[in-house]
């Protein structure tokens, strides 16, 4: 995904090199890493993909690669669409902190119910970010 702009609000440091915006500097967020300052963003990083040199704010870092946008996507679509993940918790409240705190990386939980004729087994249903964006955008 390309960086998009900043919200404003909140205390943001770039995460290459800790500085903090100066007034009127927009730092750029990298989807996977964090946020960087204007001067970061412009360095030239080598896509773990493909080799390539990308700019760090073009740049999107997925289960800790470095990748282009070509790559990533290519790499978001061999993903599965959807992710059905088991736990046991004893309350709904349980199951579902821990199933948005151990959502797989790229996907967004979509529903969480009991497994049928069990009180204890939860299944937290996740669905692809990209597709889950589709859809509700
Ligand atoms: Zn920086
Ligand atoms: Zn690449």
């Amino acid at each position: 995904m390309l960086g998009h702009l900043q919200k404003t609000g909140g205390k943001t440091v770039c995460k290459v090199c800790g500085a903090e915006p100066k007034p009127n500097e927009a730092f750029h967020h990298v989807t996977g890493f964090g946020d960087v300052c204007r001067s970061c963003g412009l360095q030239q990083v080598v896509c773990d993909g493909c080799g390539s040199p990308v700019r760090r704010l073009t740049s999107t870092v997925l289960r800790g690669r470095t990748l282009c946008l070509p790559c990533y996507r290519a790499e978001r679509e061999k993903g599965e669409k959807r992710i059905i993940k088991e736990r046991n918790a004893e309350s709904m409240e349980e199951a579902l902190a821990a199933s948005l705190a151990e959502a797989p990386e790229g996907y967004r939980l979509v529903g969480l119910r009991l497994r049928p004729s069990s009180t204890k087994i939860w299944m937290a249903e996740y669905e692809r970010e990209d597709i889950y964006l589709s859809r509700c955008s």
